[in-house]
């Protein structure tokens, strides 16, 4: 680590990768950052980081940085040319399209890696400028079903505790997340949570044998998809034992399939079905673990649930995140230090920048529908445009727009040109080869700091600065905003996301609703942070009481809701008395809210829910492919500890690299016996969509019939979209990354 006298100064930052949020210190010397080191008064990782926030600063200076806009020529090649010649011919194009297809044809593609301001300041430009909910990002891809579990089961988003439940829980049930991997941090405090009490327990309920598996004291090993069967049957075991608490689930709670109300003994019937013998025959998990879990769950609280994408990415990933919201509904174990459902993000500013701001195509700032006409019409005010402006409908969700992208004279296409901010679609899609097409066939625009899949299909390339080139805010899991001071400026010509969107609205005529359009970065940010706050600040997830100098000033950041100048912000939500949107006025009779008069807690649900949080009847449903003759194994997929999303920018760290050099499959011992496979030989992996070939590790770590592939390798044989599944969650619309069938096939040996 580097010491003060290695450095010039210090800036304080947060960590760009994972959704832990993690605060850093920046190391600059002669105008370069030369060292990032832990923050030690961040309330995310007390001066901790893993290996990715450790070398992030390596990113910066790799030689494959954009740094000049680019234009495709006639021949296919690019050709560097000025900001103002690229950012004219972009809107060009965008008017000749608005003007002769619709206002829909434009698309905004963005990412949770974008900053609040800039990802507020598209999604404002598209839904009031272009009044478009052409609006979409990569959050679709790994949070709308944690998304659409909260809010079909409290009200309203996000997790309900913070981290720091970590040192009150007492039972960890982590289920479809390697923590240890994806969120090394969150993982360290587990493990020390546990380590300093040796009466914690820790279950783990996956297809894998994890790194996360080794500290638990009981593995649910399930068949990809199954899950949902084990978590009704651990209700009906918490239930048939009088584990639960049935004063909070008559006082708090309602029994619904999400169209009738139920009473509790219709719920206790419809669970008869998963009994464990039953449910051990569905999943593979024994049924002695599953009723162990279930006696830890309720019995050893309090409880603190952990998930992400193993539950997410499912077509079946919102009723999963109900089921395991049910298993705390039913033993009351909410509202509380270290009882907690806590869904953890992959990305910086997925919760910040993209579910808060509403930039997916149904929703508007405060994460509210844009089927909403009461909140349309707020905005509307807000923004000063007309009545009428924000269209009522929802725009498509990402598949679908990626499905309905085209060439201009494809009549079945109606989407014709995409601006995509800081993410690689052409890699991270899954069945890719069919949105690859799209893409190559419309008007891309793409805005990012490296080379990708995704650059190499653009019309134009837009040279982006670094979060440490230009400063701003990212809201990590916790519902914590924090702010990154600008450390450097960006190589060559780059510029942040907020200066473009700020060109590209004034090209367009809009440079009113769009009033900072400045060089400086932190200026146009703090503007558009005081817009967002304003125009939110009467929601759940009010941030009214955070002007941009006290953000700039908090060592820690904020927790929403934080309503008022002198609130600390809100470390747990739904504890009656503690909640400040219970005493902000106006508040509740705005959005027809009630607080049950004589009630300990208050859940954010409409008046017909009477404040109570719904328990979920969802009839099992296995994942949309599961093996058969033809494909007779499971494919699941994930991440490894070193790298990060596609490896753009991880797979330029020389450190990481040697590392983690490509990908793999992890085979089991007797499914490698009986194709012939030794560790390292090369072995294709098929799907009916696609097949990458990958060296084979022969390991324990899954059960027989489940292969492992990580997601993250770039290259074109390993790419492991090509293979996923594309079918997605009906409630969510998240594609089904974390189960497909497949095939496998001996290439060669060693
Ligand atoms: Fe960064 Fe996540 Fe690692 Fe923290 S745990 S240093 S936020 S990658």
């Amino acid at each position: 680590e580097a010491k003060d006298a290695d450095v010039d100064r210090w800036v304080k930052g947060t960590c760009r990768f994972c959704g832990t949020g993690c605060g850093v210190y920046v190391g600059v010397k002669n105008d370069k950052v030369v060292a990032i080191k832990g923050n030690p008064e961040a309330k995310t990782n007390f001066g901790f980081l893993c290996v990715k926030g450790f070398l992030a600063y390596k990113v910066m200076y790799h030689p494959d940085r954009l740094k000049y806009p680019m234009i495709r020529q006639s021949d296919g090649k690019f050709k560097r040319v000025s900001w103002d010649e690229a950012l004219n011919y972009v809107t060009e194009k965008f008017k000749y399209f608005h003007q002769k297809y619709g206002k829909d044809s434009v698309a905004y593609y963005g990412s949770g890696q974008a900053l609040t301001e800039e990802t507020y300041t598209f999604n404002k430009l598209w839904k009031a400028g272009f009044r478009s909910n052409m609006v979409e990002g990569n959050p679709r891809l790994c949070m709308a079903s944690a998304v659409a579990g909260y809010i079909t089961t409290y009200g309203s988003d996000e997790p309900i505790g913070s981290y720091s439940d970590i040192e009150h829980a007492k039972c960890f049930f982590i289920v479809g997340s390697n923590t240890s991997e994806a969120h090394p941090i969150i993982f360290r405090r587990i493990m020390r949570r546990k380590m300093s009490n040796p009466d914690v327990k820790v279950i783990v309920c996956e297809p894998r044998k994890t790194n996360t598996s080794k500290i638990a004291d009981l593995w649910l090993p399930v068949d990809p998809g199954t899950d949902l069967a084990v978590f009704h049957c651990i209700a009906r075991e918490i239930i048939k034992n009088g584990w639960h608490d049935k004063q909070f689930i008559d006082e708090h709670t309602r029994i619904t399939d999400g169209e009738k109300v139920y009473d509790f003994n219709h719920y206790v019937q419809f669970l008869e079905q998963f009994t464990p013998e039953a449910v051990e025959k569905i999943t593979r998990c024994p049924a002695e673990n599953i009723k162990k879990a279930a006696e830890w769950f309720a019995k050893h609280g309090p409880t603190m649930s952990l998930w992400c994408m193993g539950l997410n990415q499912r077509t079946r990933g919102v009723w999963a995140n109900n089921l395991v919201h049910n298993l705390h509904l039913i033993t009351g174990q909410i509202g509380y230090p270290g009882a907690e459902p806590f869904s953890l993000t992959g990305q910086p500013n997925a919760c910040g920048g993209v579910r808060e701001t509403g930039a997916l195509c149904h929703l508007l700032p405060g994460t509210k529908p844009v089927a909403d006409p009461k909140w349309r019409a707020h905005c509307e005010k807000e923004w000063g445009v007309p009545e009428g402006t924000i269209d009522p409908k929802p725009g498509f969700h990402t598949v679908k727009m990626f499905e309905s992208l085209g060439a201009e004279n494809d009549t079945t296409k109606p989407i014709k040109a995409m601006l995509v901010c800081t993410t690689n679609p052409a890699q991270s899609l899954p069945n890719a080869h069919k949105y690859i097409k799209n893409m190559k066939d419309a008007f891309l625009v793409v805005l990012d700091i490296f080379p990708t899949r995704t650059t190499q299909l653009a019309d134009v390339i837009l040279p982006a600065a670094f979060i440490y080139e230009k400063g701003g805010v990212f809201g990590c899991s916790e519902r914590r905003s924090q702010h990154t001071d600008k450390a450097v400026n960006p190589p060559g010509e780059a510029k942040p996301d907020i200066w473009i969107a700020a060109q590209i609205a004034k090209r367009m005529g809009l440079e009113k609703l769009i009033p900072w359009n400045m060089d400086d970065p932190q200026k146009a940010n703090a503007l558009a942070w005081a817009d967002y706050t304003r125009v939110t600040k009467d929601t759940d997830h009010s941030f009214a009481g955070v002007s941009y100098d006290r953000l700039k000033n908090e060592k820690a950041g904020v927790q929403w809701p934080c309503p008022y100048p002198d609130h600390p912000g809100t470390v747990r939500r739904y504890v009656r008395g503690l909640d400040p949107m219970f005493e902000h006025k106006g508040f509740l009779e705005k959005f027809g809210k009630v607080i049950p008069a004589d009630k300990k807690i208050y859940f954010y649900m409409d008046a017909k829910n009477e404040g109570r949080a719904n328990i979920f009847l969802r009839p099992y449903k296995p994942a949309a492919e599961n093996p058969d003759q033809e494909y007779p194994f499971f494919l699941t997929t994930g991440r490894v500890i070193e790298h990060w999303h596609t490896s753009t920018m991880t797979m330029r760290i020389p450190e990481i690299s040697r590392a983690q050099p490509y990908s793999f499959v992890e085979i089991h011992p007797e499914d490698a016996k009986k194709y012939g496979i030794t560790n390292g030989d090369m072995v294709e992996v098929a799907s009916r969509r696609g097949k990458v070939v990958l060296p084979a590790v022969i390991t324990q770590k899954s059960l027989p019939g489940i292969l492992f592939i990580p997601m993250h390798d770039q290259h074109i044989d390993r790419m492991i979209n090509f293979v996923c599944n594309d079918a997605v969650d009906p409630g969510s619309f998240e594609p089904e990354y974390k189960v497909a069938a497949v095939k496998i096939r001996k290439v060669s040996g060693p």
